[in-house]
Formats: structure tokens, sequence, C-alpha cells
């Protein structure tokens, strides 16, 4: 199956439209066995604003944050300045607050980015962004590989052609690898 040959839908990444092969999407579910209802239900989660008198309450509580926080209101006047998206990446996606310089008491607005879940961990971890976009480049390079060689991709090669530094979450990786091998045994069982 040509992945390229599925119905394309616009993304919008720092701030340019590209086109996401919506077929990745499509096989993923096929291959997951998740449903359409379970997908939708997750998308919505994923990129549903932040929650902000939860955030300002857990940045109350804790002293990395000086136990102190910015009112709810000017929360909300920083993630509707960024349009509820990554300022550095154009995500949706886990939404959060990142302190600039580090230090995490220091709450005045110039210090304070709205970053996606990956950006803000690939800033903890010294600025690295090679792992920004893991879930999509991970999906992406199973499905090609797997499609390219008609069986299931080993971790090196994931990491190979995906060029992420760690694929992470190996429960996922095992379980679909015994969905793909169901499904070639089904087909198989299938008489032309
Ligand atoms: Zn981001």
């Amino acid at each position: 199956m040509d992945i390229r040959a599925g119905f394309l839908i616009p993304v919008r990444h720092k701030g340019k439209w590209f086109n996401f092969f919506m077929s990745t999407l499509e096989r993923f579910l096929e291959i997951s066995g998740v449903s359409e209802e379970e997908a939708l239900s997750a998308i919505i989660a994923a990129v549903s604003p932040p929650q902000l008198g939860p955030l300002r309450q857990n940045w109350m509580r804790q002293p990395q944050f000086g136990n102190s926080a910015p009112d709810t209101a000017v929360l909300r006047e920083l993630f509707d300045a960024a349009d509820f998206r990554c300022e550095e990446c154009g995500s949706q996606l886990r939404l959060g607050l990142d302190h600039r310089n580090s230090d995490g008491a220091d709450h005045r607005r110039e210090n304070l980015d709205v970053l996606c879940f990956s950006c803000n961990r690939a800033k903890g971890r010294g600025g690295s962004e090679r792992n920004i976009h893991h879930g999509r480049r991970l999906v992406s390079a199973i499905i090609e590989l797997y499609d390219e060689t008609g069986r299931f991709p080993t971790n090196k090669e994931i990491k190979n052609h995906s060029g992420l530094t760690y694929v992470g979450r190996p429960e996922l990786v095992a379980y679909l690898k015994k969905r793909i091998s169901e499904e070639e045994q089904r087909e198989k069982s299938v008489p032309n």
C-alpha cells in the first residue's frame, strides 16, 4: 500500500500549511484496532485547551513555582495571544506554559511562552529538537518500513528511519507488531 495515495488534509506548522497524509492516520487506526469514536475522543482530549484554574492551583502548591501564579485572566491572555498554539512549532497538542529563563517563579509575561509538551520536553533536555512530533514520526516510520519490507521493523530500523533518538513505548510497538502478525495470519487463511 502506497501511503501517499490517501486523502490529504492541510495542517498548519510554523505558520505554513502542509498536507498531512490522511492515509497514515487511517492505516494506524486499522493496525491498532482503535475505533473512530476512540480516536476522535483522544484527539479532542489532546487538543483541548489547558484548564487554567487547575494549572494555576498546581503552581501555587509547588515551591519550584515560588508557590505563586498569575491570575487566570492573565494566563488566558497568554494563551489567547498565542492563538492556543505552541509558539515554537504551532502545535495545539498538550499545551502548557514554559518559563523562558528556567526560573519557575518568574511569572513576568515576557518570561512565559506557550509551548506544546514535545517542545517543552525538548527544551528541558537541553534544547534538543530531535524528538519533537514523536508520535507522528514513530507511526509514519513503522507504516513506511512495514509497507516497504512486508514485515514489522525492528526498534533500530524505526530509530534510523525516523531520526528519533528513542522509540519509547515498547508496549505500543509490541502491541502493533502483534496486531500486524494477526492480520497477516487472517489474510493468509482466506482462500483466493
Ligand atoms: Zn511545540
